[in-house]
């Protein structure tokens, strides 16, 4: 979502303050109503209308990555590494994460302009699960399992249950393959889940995004969702 007199100026309609002077003169309708509220933030599925006539807001485009490690998942980054958004070519909309990718975790990540869409997903009531991959250290006990499978609360922050599954256990090497299915996005989730029950994380992807998979991608490749993917999501 952006100011509405920041997408008014963004579209060529008139210059940042003549936007302002426009809407707080009622010249402008959103969705029907006449707005004058400068902070009213929009959509690109708003319908926007100065003295009648629609303004053209960019087209919504949602966009799959498969996020490579040592990668930042903001669209821009203070200290000028790489980002997500650099990755992605030939695409004219500005897009945005859906969400965040630690730096060196890799895998699935929307970008997309369609802030309703993003807001929607990063909700946890909205459920969207999504499933990780974990190498982690040791082997994980079934009361360790079962621990995830509950819940827990670390440092105050609390996490719901999450489904697990070991997939794999190398004695050798003294390490495993764990599956984590959860739906909320919280600061270093998974890490944090695993790390709490005594199963530091060594490497980490999110393989799947609702039924979204990275089948047919390799890393730091991109791709549009097909109409009924989108749909599927909203
Ligand atoms: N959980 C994490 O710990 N890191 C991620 O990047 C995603 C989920």
């Amino acid at each position: 979502m952006e100011r509405l007199q920041k997408v008014l100026a963004h579209d060529g309609v008139a210059s940042r303050r003549q936007s302002e002077k426009l809407i707080m003169s009622g010249r402008v309708k959103v969705n029907g109503t006449v707005v004058t509220e400068l902070g009213t933030k929009v959509g690109v599925h708003d319908k926007i209308l100065v003295d009648g006539v629609p303004v053209t807001t960019e087209a919504p485009v949602y966009v799959m990555l498969y996020k490579p490690r040592a990668v930042i998942s903001t669209a821009n980054d203070e200290k000028g590494r790489k980002t997500v958004v650099d990755l992605i070519e030939d695409i004219p909309q500005r897009i945005y994460p859906v969400g965040r990718l630690d730096y060196d975790t890799a895998g699935l990540l929307l970008l997309t302009n369609d802030g309703e869409l993003a807001n929607r997903l990063t909700h946890p009531k909205y459920e969207v699960e999504k499933t990780y991959v974990a190498r982690v250290t040791g082997t994980p006990t079934n009361d360790a399992m079962r621990q995830l499978r509950q819940g827990m609360t670390v440092d105050g922050e609390v996490y719901a249950p999450a489904k697990t599954k070991l997939l794999s256990s190398d004695p050798k090497k003294r390490s495993s393959i764990v599956q984590l299915i959860i739906h909320e996005g919280k600061n270093h989730q998974v890490k944090k889940m695993l790390e709490a029950v005594g199963y530091p994380v060594e490497k980490l992807k999110r393989e799947k995004y609702g039924n979204l998979t990275l089948k047919g991608l390799n890393a730091g490749e991109a791709r549009l969702l097909k109409p009924e993917e989108v749909k599927e999501l909203k």
